[in-house]
């Protein structure tokens, strides 16, 4: 396994542009833990992008020259291929390319806030969500003027964090609408129990929305069949640029749904008095697409569909779980690490110094990891912290990164204290 993160290393020239000079004149690797914020790039995806851009690239579905109908056919294709690795029987017209999970969960919450929701409804969501699961639910259950309700956690630090299933069980009743969760937590790391959950959501008929940030690189298998409605991701968190994402859905809740933007390449009639949409997905895509992006995605999923999902799994997790394990030892720092062996990131902090100062200090040792809420105040308050420094593992971590990281660690408390 250590021989997958060196390997895959070579691959992404990040490494090889950030590497810095100690005192002692050696070179310090640059040691990157913060891929659950965005992953670096493999040299194939930046080689697909500027191909694409020297030689093929056009405005989608709106020339009739060769580069525009090459320039289509790339991103259609593009389209096919994000069906299929989602599942077997997933259609290309169930996927719109978006800006990211962010936009897809906004039409999610924003054409189901219209659609569906009434003031006797309820959302139920995780309590521990990332803002951009939680607060479209809050505006959603604004604009319905319905409820919302949270799935609390349950696990203390030092013990199994995990979501709270018979709590989950008891608010899913049968007035719930939308159950909306995360596949893996972005702080926690926990992988939630989605067939579980979307289950209890049949039962009553709510639709299920999985955010799958955090999951799409790293775990198989298709959401679809666990019984969800619909799902959300960005590329930048595949190995793919940013700038682009994916909403998959039902294609029945796709036909549903309002756009979230208007304007060009959406509309079916455009006449002074009202305007008609597009069927199927380009009613979701208004204005020029973000096409070398859409591109660089395609080429970020054949290169993870090539190293292996589950071998990307299987590496992280096993390299947060010796980190979580080293730092665990070190003397005032607590780690909030479920340690199921399911997760690939590791939240901690120290009991006597700042997250960002730490963070700060580990930078000093060519240390990237990320201090802060994490876009999940709601959770930081839930473990009565204000901060925490996440160390998140990829296909191109290796142990040296977990010695690297330890050392730095160690050093800065001491230099702190
Ligand atoms: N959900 C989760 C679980 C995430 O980790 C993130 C990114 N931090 C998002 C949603 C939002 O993704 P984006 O910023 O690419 O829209």
């Amino acid at each position: 396994m250590k021989e997958l993160g060196q390997k895959i290393r070579q691959e992404f020239p990040i490494f090889r542009n950030n590497q810095r000079a100690a005192p002692n004149g050696a070179s310090v690797p640059l040691c990157f833990l913060d891929s659950a914020v965005s992953s670096q790039k493999p040299q194939c995806v930046i080689d697909a992008m500027s191909y694409f851009l020297a030689h093929d690239y056009g405005s989608v579905h709106r020339g009739a020259y060769q580069l525009s109908i090459r320039a289509s056919e790339k991103y259609e294709s593009a389209r096919a291929q994000v069906a299929s690795f989602i599942g077997k029987n997933v259609k290309p017209s169930q996927i719109v390319f978006t800006r990211g999970t962010t936009e897809s969960l906004n039409i999610l919450s924003l054409g189901i806030a219209a659609t569906r929701l009434t003031p006797a409804s309820r959302i139920v969501i995780p309590a521990i969500e990332h803002h951009a699961n939680f607060v479209p639910w809050q505006q959603a259950a604004l604009h319905a003027d319905c409820e919302l309700a949270y799935i609390p956690l349950v696990g203390q630090r030092g013990t199994e964090l995990r979501l709270d299933l018979n709590a989950a069980e008891k608010l899913i009743t049968a007035n719930t609408a939308v159950v909306a969760l995360a596949h893996v937590g972005n702080v926690l790391g926990q992988v939630n129990p989605v067939a579980q959950i979307a289950a209890l959501a049949k039962k009553v008929g709510a639709l299920v929305i999985l955010d799958c940030a955090q999951s799409i690189s790293c775990i198989e298998g298709n959401p679809f069949d666990w019984g969800v409605d619909a799902i959300a991701f960005s590329g930048h968190k595949l190995y793919g640029p940013t700038g682009v994402g994916v909403l998959a859905a039902r294609s029945d809740l796709l036909e549903s749904l309002p756009p979230l933007l208007t304007g060009g390449g959406m509309i079916s009639a455009v006449t002074l008095d009202e305007s008609t949409w597009a069927s199927g997905v380009s009613k979701f895509e208004a204005g020029t697409p973000p096409t070398t992006e859409v591109i660089g995605l395609a080429r970020a999923i054949a290169w993870v569909e090539e190293v292996g999902r589950s071998r990307i799994h299987d590496h992280s997790a096993r390299l947060a779980g010796i980190f979580a394990e080293r730092i665990a030892g070190i003397r005032g720092i607590q780690t909030f690490y479920p340690g199921s062996g399911q997760e690939t990131i590791v939240s901690f902090r120290h009991e006597s110094i700042h997250a960002h100062d730490l963070a700060t200090i580990l930078d000093a040792s060519n240390v990237a990891m990320r201090a802060g809420h994490h876009c999940a105040w709601p959770l930081a308050r839930l473990l009565g912290v204000d901060a925490l420094v996440r160390a998140s593992f990829a296909a191109y971590s290796d142990e040296d990164d977990v010695e690297q990281a330890v050392e730095a660690i160690k050093n800065a408390i001491y230099f702190l204290n």
